[in-house]
């Protein structure tokens, strides 16, 4: 099988998931987003990707990132970064980004505020919220009594729209209940923000329980592209 069949049976089988996993919860299809993850993978598997009809990818590496995004600007695809971002590469990541979904800390804001005003944008932001049990060390995300004050920091900066949260499930916890929590996390910060709509939750592993609680877009690599190289 050529690779333009091999990623289109597999974004079938992926379609598929969310349709069923729509179903069960009695959710429309068109109320889940695609984000292709494509991180470790060419910009030769983004032209194939953008030609299948994918319109959103995912990369988690600022210089990976930031030359993908470069070699397949012709290709008019929402790039979302999803990956923990280093204070001094935050402006440059709003400088591509069109959605910056692992927004952590406060001190990002400034800095993500700054390279979407040079370069004449408005990013959405997610503000991504940590699941992990408050003994697990930092795996990124915010801890819940930070969430509104970073949320209202994105609001209020220059050239960032707040749109949301993003989370990753747990290790070594069952997903179901932290994707239940995130759901009540977002209903919150929504009651505040009500422009805030985007629930991120939900990989290959875990894409049905995330849209059982109601993420809005999930985010799949391997199921798409095939396992990545092991040198991670
Ligand atoms: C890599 C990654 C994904 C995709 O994971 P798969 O298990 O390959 O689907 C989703 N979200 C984040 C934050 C990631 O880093």
């Amino acid at each position: 099988m050529n690779r333009r069949d091999e990623l289109e049976a597999n974004l079938a089988v992926v379609r598929g998931r969310i349709a069923a996993a729509c179903a069960a919860a009695g959710r429309s299809v068109a109320d889940v987003d695609l984000t292709v993850v494509t991180k470790y993978f060419g910009a030769a598997d983004v032209r194939l990707l953008a030609d299948l009809g994918i319109s959103d990818v995912g990369e988690n590496k600022h210089q990976e990132a930031s030359a993908k995004s470069a070699e397949c600007a012709d290709l008019h695809l929402r790039w979302h970064f999803i990956g923990s971002i280093q204070s001094n590469k935050a402006a440059a990541v709003a400088g591509y980004a069109d959605v910056v979904e692992s927004v952590d800390r406060l001190k990002l804001v400034p800095a993500l505020s700054r390279g979407a005003v040079e370069t004449d944008r408005i990013v959405e932001c997610l503000v991504q919220v940590s699941l992990d049990p408050s003994s697990a060390p930092g795996r990124g995300g915010a801890r819940a009594e930070e969430i509104d004050l970073l949320a209202d920091a994105i609001a209020d900066a220059e050239g960032l729209r707040l749109s949301g949260v993003m989370a990753v499930a747990p290790l070594g916890e069952p997903a179901g209940p932290a994707f239940e929590h995130l759901a009540a996390i977002a209903a919150a910060l929504q009651a505040d923000h009500p422009g805030a709509r985007v629930i991120s939750a939900g990989m290959s592993g875990d894409l049905e329980e995330a849209v059982k609680y109601g993420a809005t877009h999930v985010r799949i690599g391997s199921s798409v592209l095939g396992p990545r190289p092991s040198i991670q």
